[in-house]
């Protein structure tokens, strides 16, 4: 490997990265703690594809010794994002962040630079992919209208018929689709604006963040989740003019996009006047509770960043706060638990959905072995690298069927996806797989 020297680019971006993020990669002191925690590491089992590997990558592309995009952008492609390495680093590397800015400066890279090799191959690829980043997710009106086709899709049949023709245009998009959930009507779900009053005497005033898949395709989780807070003496609010969270963003390196995402959604929180600030997506949630490192630069509008982080709660937070849950029915069999790798490596939260689903009347609650391990989904990191995420995949469900659990509960549509596409993979068409307030709602008889 070494550095395009002829290219301005490749200097200019190395400045950028050096400024960005070298301090942070100097103190990695290379101990290696973190590759039994890395997914990607022990799938592909080399050096480039562990954190230590990556952060080294980074480095010496910030001091000019390799050409970034060439170097760089493979590597740091492969990573799933998970941050399960920051977990088992002993001396506290911001993984995350080294992640991001990375990705920023490879964003950069890709749009800008006319000789990246990488360009053409990827071009249609990356194209598309920014194309829905930018004029989709922004926009929950448009979502809404792709769930309304997903909902007429499956009710006509022709998700059924379309079975044998989807894999012969994107064998990826295929198993996805098959393993889409049967949505309810979008008659059922609620509406920004809805104010919902708490069953029984309040106990606080919530702020319910919709998410951009969620409130797409899974509106019935969101529908349900809102019922437990009722349920638990909240008044709901779910504010206009929220958006989608700008995860997907910023880990495409589409900093400015997460940056402006973060702003309306802060905005829109403030205004409902709320005690906490709900959400039910270990991802989302895990990008709502960094928007205050997302905005730390911006005068204007860090400490109303660090307000909207110190309100933000995961539903099972809530729940476990304010419940116990009204249960009504007895739960027939043993459960399992999935953690959403970032609601548990970034926003620390584990304790609380164990204790949720230990507390379901007549439920058996099983620990699966390595359950803080990813399942492969990584955002939209199955879609784009389908065989490196069903290796990861397939081991986790080996894992998972080890249990003889029936249902499968975890916390984040991406690996809610995933899941249920693993028990296709693996033939366990006995085994449900779950939100946990599914299962919560289901044995509080609000389903
Ligand atoms: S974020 Fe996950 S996949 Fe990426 S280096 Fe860390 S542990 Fe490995
Ligand atoms: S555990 Fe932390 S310090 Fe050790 S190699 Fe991994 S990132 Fe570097």
């Amino acid at each position: 490997m070494s550095p395009s020297r002829n290219n301005p680019g490749q200097t200019e971006r190395a400045r950028k990265l050096f400024e960005l993020t070298y301090e942070e990669t100097n103190q990695c002191i290379q101990c290696g703690y973190c590759l039994p925690a890395c997914p990607t590491y022990q799938s592909m089992g080399r050096e480039s594809a562990s954190p230590r590997g990556r952060i080294a990558l980074v480095k010496m592309a910030a001091e000019g010794k390799l050409d970034i995009t060439r170097d760089l952008a493979e590597p740091i492609d492969l990573c799933l994002g998970c941050r399960a390495c920051e977990t088992a680093c002993p001396v506290g590397v911001p993984y995350g962040h080294i992640l991001e800015e990375t990705k920023q400066v490879l964003h950069e890279s890709v749009a800008r630079d006319p000789l990246n090799p990488q360009q053409p191959q990827h071009k249609g690829r990356e194209r598309l992919k920014k194309a829905v980043l930018r004029h989709l997710f922004p926009y929950p009106k448009r979502l809404r209208i792709v769930g309304r086709m997903v909902y007429l899709y499956q009710k006509s049949g022709a998700d059924r018929l379309a079975t044998g023709v989807l894999p012969k245009i994107s064998e990826p998009a295929a198993r996805f689709a098959a393993a889409l959930p049967r949505l309810e009507s979008p008659s059922r779900r609620y509406n920004p604006g809805d104010v919902l009053p708490p069953v029984g005497p309040k106990k606080a005033r919530v702020a319910f963040f919709n998410g951009c898949l969620m409130d797409a395709v899974m509106y019935r989780i969101n529908r349900l989740t809102i019922e437990l807070l009722r349920a638990v003496g909240c008044e709901v609010v779910i504010p206009e003019t929220q958006t989608c969270c700008g995860a997907l963003h910023a880990h495409q390196g589409m900093k400015e996009a997460a940056e402006q995402l973060a702003r309306a959604n802060i905005g829109a929180f403030e205004r409902s006047e709320s005690d906490f600030y709900i959400n039910n997506a270990g991802g989302c949630g895990a990008m709502l509770i960094e928007y205050d490192q997302l905005l730390g630069k911006d005068p204007a509008w860090r400490e109303r960043a660090r307000d909207f982080v110190s309100k933000s709660r995961d539903i099972s937070q809530v729940l476990d706060q304010f419940g116990p849950l009204p249960f009504k029915k007895e739960w027939n069999g043993t459960i399992t638990y999935q953690d959403s790798c970032h609601l548990r490596h970034v926003q620390k939260v584990t304790e609380e959905p164990r204790r949720l689903l230990q507390s379901v009347p007549g439920a058996t609650f099983v620990e699966m072995a390595d359950s803080d391990r990813c399942c492969g989904s990584g955002g939209i990191y199955n879609l784009l690298h389908y065989d490196e995420s069903m290796k990861i995949l397939d081991d986790k469900m080996e894992k998972a069927a080890d249990t003889c659990a029936e249902t499968i509960v975890t916390t984040n549509p991406g690996c809610l996806l995933q899941m249920k596409l693993g028990v296709a993979r693996k033939g366990m068409s006995q085994t449900r797989v779950l939100h946990l307030v599914e299962v919560l709602a289901e044995a509080c008889g609000l389903t």
